[in-house]
C-alpha cells in the first residue's frame, strides 16, 4: 500500500494541476547517479533521464556545488545588465556547438521560436519576401504556436489551428519530397537530425547533405533542432558534427542545463549579422545567472569527462546488447538510433512493457505509442547496460505471459 506522502503528492497533483499529463503512479523523490528513488523507497534504474535532460545523472557533486554557489551569490538579473556567468556560458556553448552567436532561452520550444524568428527576420532584412517553412513529417519542435506550426503530429495541432501559415511538411529522408516544396517563398527548412518524439528516426547522411546543398543553391536557411539529439547523445557533441553537415541556425535545450530549465538558439555570424538586431527579440529569464551557471558547469563536466567518447564506447556496447533482443523477441520489429538515443520498435503499443519495467525497477518512456525510447543519463557504464537488458527482458517476458 502507498504511504501517506505518496498518496498526498498524487492527490494534490491531480486536484490542482491541469490534466494534460497521464503520470506513472509513483512519486519520485531523490536521485543518485543514474538511479531514482520514489517516496516508498523503491529504487529505479533511470533510462529516460527526465526526457533526455539529466545527462550527468543526479547529484553530480561538481554540478551541484556550482549551482549552489550561484544560488548563494545571485539568482537572477535581467538582460539589461551584464552578469558574471552569461558570457562565459555562451563562450563554452559556442565552442561546443560550433556556432558563432548564442541567445539563451528557458526551454526547447522557445529555442525553436527564436530560430524561426531569426530565419524570418533574416529574410525580412534582405527584403526577399520569404516567410515559409518546410518541416518534416514525424517532427516534434514544441508546443508554443510557432513551434507547433512546424510540428507534424495532427492531434497536437488541430485544436489550436489556425497556426502560422506557409508551413509545409516533407517526407523525412526523402530528398525528392523536400525538393518539391522548396521555392522562393521558403525562408528555412527545419528538421531534427534524429527525430526523438517521432520514434527515434535517424536521418541518412546523404539526405542531410542534399538538404544542405539545396538550401545553399536556393538561398534557404537550414535549422537543426538538436534539443533532444544534441549534447553528446550521438557520440559527437552535437548531431551536426556526427553527420558533418552544418546548419545555419540550431536550437538546443533539454540537456544543456542538466535539469535547470534553460535552452538556447545559436547561429552563424552570417545569419547573426543579418537578423535579430537591437530590440528584435527578448526574454526576462533567458541567460540569467543561475541557468548560465548550470550551462557552464554542464559543459565543463562534459569536457572534463569527455562524455561524447564515453557515449561512443558504452553506446556501441548498448547496441551490441540490443541487437540479440531483436532476434530473440518476435514482438520487437527493429532497433533504431545511435549511441544513447535509441529505440526499439514493437509490433504494438509499448505502454504495457513500460509499466512492467517500472515494476522491475526500470524507468523508460515511449516515442510514439509503438517505440521504447532509450535515452539514459550519459554517465551510465556497461554494468548499467547489463542491468537494463536484464530488467527489460523480464518486462518483455511478463507482458508476453500476461498476453
Ligand atoms: C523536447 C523537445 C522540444 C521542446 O522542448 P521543451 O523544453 O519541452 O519546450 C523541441 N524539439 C525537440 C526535438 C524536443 O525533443
Amino acid at each position: 500500500m502507498e504511504n501517506d506522502l505518496t498518496k498526498l503528492c498524487m492527490e494534490e497533483t491531480e486536484e490542482n494541476l491541469l490534466k494534460t499529463y497521464s503520470r506513472a503512479p509513483i512519486v519520485l523523490e531523490k536521485g543518485e547517479g543514474c538511479y531514482l528513488y520514489d517516496t516508498e523507497g523503491k529504487k529505479y534504474l533511470d533510462f529516460e533521464a527526465g526526457i533526455a535532460v539529466c545527462s550527468l545523472g543526479y547529484g553530480n557533486p561538481e554540478f551541484t556545488s556550482a549551482i549552489k554557489a550561484q544560488t548563494d551569490q545571485l539568482l537572477h538579473t535581467s538582460n539589461l545588465f551584464y552578469n558574471t556567468t552569461c558570457g562565459e556560458a555562451a563562450a563554452a556553448l559556442k565552442e561546443a556547438c560550433g556556432m558563432d552567436r548564442v541567445f539563451f532561452t528557458n526551454s526547447g520550444t522557445e529555442s525553436v521560436e527564436g530560430a524561426m524568428k531569426a530565419a524570418r527576420d533574416y529574410a525580412y532584412k534582405k527584403g526577399s519576401g520569404r516567410t515559409g517553412f518546410v518541416a518534416m513529417e514525424g517532427s516534434f519542435h514544441g508546443r508554443t504556436m510557432g513551434a507547433l506550426s512546424v510540428t507534424s503530429h495532427e492531434a497536437y495541432r488541430t485544436p489550436f489551428e489556425p497556426l502560422i501559415p506557409g508551413v509545409k511538411f516533407a517526407k523525412f529522408n526523402d530528398i525528392d519530397s523536400v525538393k518539391a516544396l522548396l521555392d522562393e517563398t521558403v525562408c528555412a527548412v527545419i528538421l531534427e537530425p534524429i527525430q526523438g518524439e517521432g520514434g527515434i528516426n535517424v536521418a541518412d547522411k546523404s539526405f542531410l547533405q542534399e538538404v544542405r546543398k539545396l538550401c545553399d543553391e536556393l538561398g534557404i536557411l537550414l535549422i537543426f533542432d538538436e534539443i533532444q539529439c544534441g549534447m553528446g547523445r550521438t557520440g559527437a557533441m552535437f548531431a551536426w558534427q556526427y553527420y558533418g553537415v552544418k546548419p545555419d541556425i540550431m536550437a538546443m535545450a533539454k540537456a544543456i542545463g542538466n535539469g535547470v530549465p534553460v535552452g538556447a538558439f545559436a547561429m552563424t555570424e552570417e545569419v547573426a549579422e543579418g537578423s535579430l538586431s537591437l530590440g528584435d527579440h527578448g526574454t526576462t529569464f533567458g541567460g540569467n545567472p543561475l541557468s548560465c551557471a548550470a550551462v557552464k558547469a554542464t559543459l565543463s563536466i562534459f569536457k572534463e569527462k569527455d562524455l561524447p567518447a564515453h557515449v561512443r564506447e558504452v553506446g556501441s556496447y548498448l547496441t551490441g546488447q540490443l541487437e540479440p533482443l531483436v532476434k530473440e523477441y518476435d514482438c520487437i520489429l527493429c532497433r533504431k538510433g545511435v549511441g544513447f538515443i535509441q529505440g526499439l520498435k514493437l509490433n504494438g503499443p509499448v505502454q504495457g512493457v513500460i509499466d512492467a519495467a517500472r515494476d522491475e525497477g526500470l524507468l523508460m518512456i515511449s516515442a510514439q505509442s509503438d517505440t521504447l525510447r532509450i535515452v539514459p543519463p550519459l554517465i551510465i557504464e556497461k554494468e548499467q547496460v547489463d542491468e537494463f537488458i536484464t530488467k527489460l527482458k523480464r518486462a518483455l517476458d511478463a507482458v508476453a505471459i500476461r498476453g
